[in-house]
């Protein structure tokens, strides 16, 4: 999920996240972002920090605070590029900074580093896979005997 209040942006980090078989949805009013999210349920938000109304520190925040958000992975991508305005950013809570203009190449990365550790983490949609395994276990041999 991306909240982005510039057009081009967001068409720009839309077309790269597509392009790497992602399924990306935006939102361009920050206040609409924490019900988005809950909606969606995204694999990573990448935030934009120079937001109108609820600011991208302030939403990394409430994202954190948040019992069914708070471990989702978070990308900022601002304009801002001293090491202080990065430490604020991950102070907030994102595990990844990626500064505007974007490297097209090292945003591409970020993505897929957060995607692959959050993958790694063990969380309980692991535990429903496994799950689902176990039911589909049963071999074809055994569930077509009873229609003959
Ligand atoms: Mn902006």
């Amino acid at each position: 999920m991306i909240v982005e209040d510039n057009a081009l942006n967001i068409k720009l980090f839309c077309d790269l996240l597509a392009a790497h078989g992602h399924e990306p949805e935006a939102v361009t009013d920050s206040r609409n972002a924490l019900d988005a999210a809950r909606n969606f349920s995204p694999d990573l938000v990448i935030t934009d920090i120079q937001l109108p109304h609820v600011s991208g520190l302030d939403l990394i925040r409430l994202i954190r605070k948040d019992e069914e958000l708070a471990r989702i992975p978070i990308m900022a991508v601002t304009a801002y590029s001293t090491s202080e305005d990065e430490e604020r950013i991950r102070a907030a809570g994102a595990q990844a900074y990626v500064s505007k203009p974007i490297s097209v190449v090292r945003f591409a990365e970020a993505v897929e580093k957060l995607l692959e550790s959050s993958r790694d983490a063990p969380t309980d949609e692991v535990l429903d896979d496994s799950t689902n395994e176990f039911i589909d276990g049963p071999g074809p041999g055994e569930a077509g005997g009873e229609e003959s």
